[in-house]
């Protein structure tokens, strides 16, 4: 506490130039009614009605039915997506996402991999890509079984509803980013559906800002009985892809990866609009030892967290449906609470709505790591239109304590100690909305255009 008085006294007075946030408010107005618009009831309609198709594996492909197994219930979604693409104004497309996934060491044979996936073409071309990603197929106690049921209410139909139910809510409006709503195939046999799809957005450059996963969001309560209605998980990574350890150390940015970022984005957002609702931001890429889709888009290097519910029962997942002991095990529709799944839902909404108006986040920042200087020297390429914050923290706090408006300035020097603080920036529009923050690449001053090696010299 005596640090965060110490320093925060000194930022205000020792702003470099002239700062000033001037920030109007937010237009919240339009997210706050998608987010009251999300259903429990529909949700529930849907997730029972992914259930009915009786097994969503992703060797049921070959049942060629349209009333059971994953070929069934993929015709299904699409269906759906298109009633929503109806009332987007032609914004909205449909289409499927497929390939033949050869033979590997833990599936039996070739099998055609085949997602659903809607795209709501976002009002600006050259805005991040957002995604929000489900898993439909399923699976019992057997990975490659197709005959037996596996009925997949939490995992992941949950998902796949709060994927449906934000699209329907969301797909009337306008947005300046483009948003992707995914319902993967082959999650459980390796990410397939999800591996494909972020390759092909890979090979096609798209400048994909962030991937929020949801898998297992159906139900609140633990092993034991009690409940915890008002929680969500939210797992990000601490090192993006291929980063370099040493660099990483160097830098202090092992937790500041942009997936991180993005997770305390969300976090922002869900406290804003769904404020009953508490984001537990954990700091692991997935549980422990397992994965999710949110890895095929960390993988290429493009952030990306997952959404999971506070616990799991593992009687409910990837089990058989059968009773023992007068237990039930299997993945069934009674064991979830569609109010916590709306609330699920309504926290992607939020944070979605309000990533795909964000303005995009500043480029190019630098923190001078000059080592004999007192203080912290930031450099960005400031846009037309767009003023900007510093965020900081103590090295040891979780999530971002301080904000500093600096105002339209790309260059600023703080006495905040980069030495025992953590720094970020994040931009601001004409109407308020923040983008995700950006931790500073480290840069040397001689030769850094932009960064002096003498400013610091005359604090
Ligand atoms: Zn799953």
């Amino acid at each position: 506490m005596t640090f965060r008085r110490l320093f925060a006294a000194a930022v205000s007075a020792m702003l470099c130039g002239t700062g000033g946030a001037g920030a109007s408010p937010a237009p919240d107005d339009g997210i706050a009614a998608m987010v009251s618009g999300v259903s429990p009831a529909r949700l529930r309609t849907i997730d029972e009605t992914l259930v009915g198709f009786g097994t969503r594996n992703l060797f049921s492909e070959s049942l060629h039915s349209q009333t059971r197994g994953v070929f069934a219930a993929r015709d299904w979604i699409r269906a759906q997506f298109e009633r929503i693409a109806a009332t987007s104004g032609g914004r909205m497309t449909v289409a499927f996402d497929e390939y033949l996934q050869p033979k590997t060491a833990y599936t039996p044979r070739d099998v055609e991999v085949s997602s659903v996936i809607a795209t709501l073409r976002g009002t600006d071309p050259s805005a991040p890509v957002y995604v929000m990603s489900s898993h439909y197929d399923s699976r019992n106690s057997h990975g490659n079984d197709a005959t037996k049921d596996a009925p997949g209410a939490d995992d992941n139909g949950s998902a796949v509803s709060a994927v449906l139910e934000a699209a329907r809510v969301m797909a009337p409006h306008r947005f300046r980013s483009t948003i992707l709503f995914a319902a993967y195939d082959g999650e459980e046999q390796g990410l397939f559906g999800s591996a494909h799809h972020a390759k092909t957005l890979h090979d096609a450059q798209t400048n994909v800002g962030g991937d929020l996963n949801n898998d297992i969001v159906g139900a609140s309560t633990d092993w034991h009985g009690h409940d915890f209605p008002y929680v969500v998980r939210l797992y990000s990574e601490s090192l993006p892809a291929g980063a370099d350890v040493r660099s990483v150390d160097r830098a202090a940015s092992e937790n500041d990866a942009p997936s991180r970022e993005l997770a305390r984005f969300v976090q922002d957002a869900a406290a804003k609009f769904v404020p009953q609702m508490h984001v537990e931001l954990v700091f692991m890429e997935d549980r422990f030892g397992r994965g999710g889709d949110q890895q095929s888009f960390t993988d290429l290097g493009y952030p990306g967290v997952r959404f999971v519910e506070p616990y799991e029962d593992y009687n409910h997942q990837h089990q058989d449906v059968r009773v023992e002991h007068g237990v039930q095990y299997g993945d069934l529709p009674q064991f979830e609470d569609f109010a916590y799944l709306a609330r699920v839902t309504q926290v992607n909404v939020a944070a979605l709505a309000s990533l795909a108006d964000s303005p995009d986040p500043p480029q190019s920042v630098q923190m001078n790591a000059n080592g004999f200087c007192f203080g912290s020297e930031l450099r960005w390429n400031a846009s037309a239109g767009r003023s900007y914050e510093v965020l900081w923290r103590p090295t040891t706090a979780a999530d971002w304590e301080h904000v500093v408006p600096v105002g339209t300035q790309s260059h600023v020097f703080l006495r905040v100690d980069k030495d025992h603080a953590l720094l970020a920036v994040r931009s601001v529009d004409a109407q308020g909305r923040r983008s995700v923050a950006v931790y500073p690449a480290l840069a040397r001053p001689k030769g850094t255009p932009g960064l002096s090696d003498s400013l610091c010299h005359t604090f």
